[in-house]
């Protein structure tokens, strides 16, 4: 038994009732299922799934389906809104780093020159360099804090959830 006797068997189980197989498919078929277990087993699962839909096909009431489908609709917006927060803050992070690396070395570059043009002591130069390796991390916490909803109200593509809230009537 080769794996595309498995792959034709499941092939034919899925097309079985939604197009015409032939007699031959269809003999070749209950052969493989009566040495293979594992094929077996997915045409009995594929079967029952098959008339559970088909069950609750016919039993769910419109409103029934419509709250099911505003529920997973509410639950594909969350989905997004914390994927969305996730990006933001990744992004932030991305942001803090590299502004805060940038600050550093331009204090450690210059923190010398800087130092000797305001007659700032010269033992300030090598803490200076963390101070400003924190500076930007600090600020940006800061704004995140202080302005979370602006922030997320300003990246609309970010925010699609946002969207959808405006269209709902
Ligand atoms: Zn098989």
């Amino acid at each position: 038994m080769t794996g595309n006797d498995h792959e034709r068997a499941i092939d034919l189980i899925i097309r079985n009732g939604i197009d015409e197989t032939t007699a031959a498919d269809a003999a070749w078929l209950d052969s493989h299922l009566a040495q293979c277990s594992e094929c077996a087993e997915y045409a009995e699962v594929f079967e029952r799934t098959g008339q559970l839909l088909r069950s609750v096909a016919v039993t769910a009431s419109p409103a029934l389906v419509s709250t099911t489908q505003a529920r997973v609709q509410a639950r594909a917006t969350q989905l997004r809104e914390h994927h969305a927060r996730v990006v933001l803050i990744a992004v932030s992070f991305c942001i803090g780093v590299l502004s805060s690396t940038a600050s550093a070395w331009l204090w450690w570059r210059f923190g010398g020159w800087v130092a000797g043009r305001l007659s700032l002591s010269a033992s300030l130069v090598a803490p200076g360099i963390l101070f400003f390796w924190l500076v930007p991390a600090v600020v940006i916490a800061i704004l995140m804090l202080a302005f979370p909803h602006p922030v997320f109200d300003m990246v609309p593509t970010l925010s699609p959830a946002r969207e959808q809230k405006g269209e709902k009537r």
